[in-house]
């Protein structure tokens, strides 16, 4: 298999639980070869792990790249500088606050920086759920380790 055909593949994997961001955007993929893609899960303990690692054998599998293996590593651990820019972008416009731990809280809603935590857990395990003082809207927001 070629690399440049495993990676378009890979950039139609969506993230199962932002499905308008690929797996390549999130900084999931760490490399590919010819017949091997290594992954990075985003959460350690996340239950969707397992999902997006089988999310991508299934689509492998669907244009016959059955021998690729998939590797999956933890060191480097992922973390969230590895989402692309068009990565951050879709996760702002999906209504999730783009981890950015060098910065503050921006509401995605109306990009106010006086937002607040409400609780460390939002609709899924990895997400927490962020309210804005400005505009009262509730969005949900990464959990960055
Ligand atoms: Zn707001």
């Amino acid at each position: 298999m070629s690399e440049a055909a495993i990676w378009a593949v890979l950039e139609g994997v969506m993230d199962p639980e932002i499905p308008v961001v690929s797996v390549v955007d999130l900084g999931i993929v760490r490399d590919v070869k010819p017949d091997q893609v290594t992954i990075t899960p985003t959460y350690s303990g996340c239950p969707v792990t397992d999902v997006i690692e089988r999310t991508i054998r299934e689509e492998l599998d669907a244009v016959g790249f059955r021998d690729v293996a998939i590797k999956t590593t933890l060191s480097p651990p992922w973390t969230t500088d590895w989402i692309s820019e068009r990565g951050k972008e879709a996760l702002r416009r999906y209504g999730i606050a783009p981890p950015d731990l060098a910065q503050e809280v921006v509401c995605p809603q109306c990009g106010s920086t006086d937002t607040e935590e409400v609780s460390r857990f939002g609709s899924t395990p990895c997400k927490a759920q962020w309210r804005c003082k400005a505009c009262l809207e509730p969005f949900d927001r990464f959990k960055c380790h």
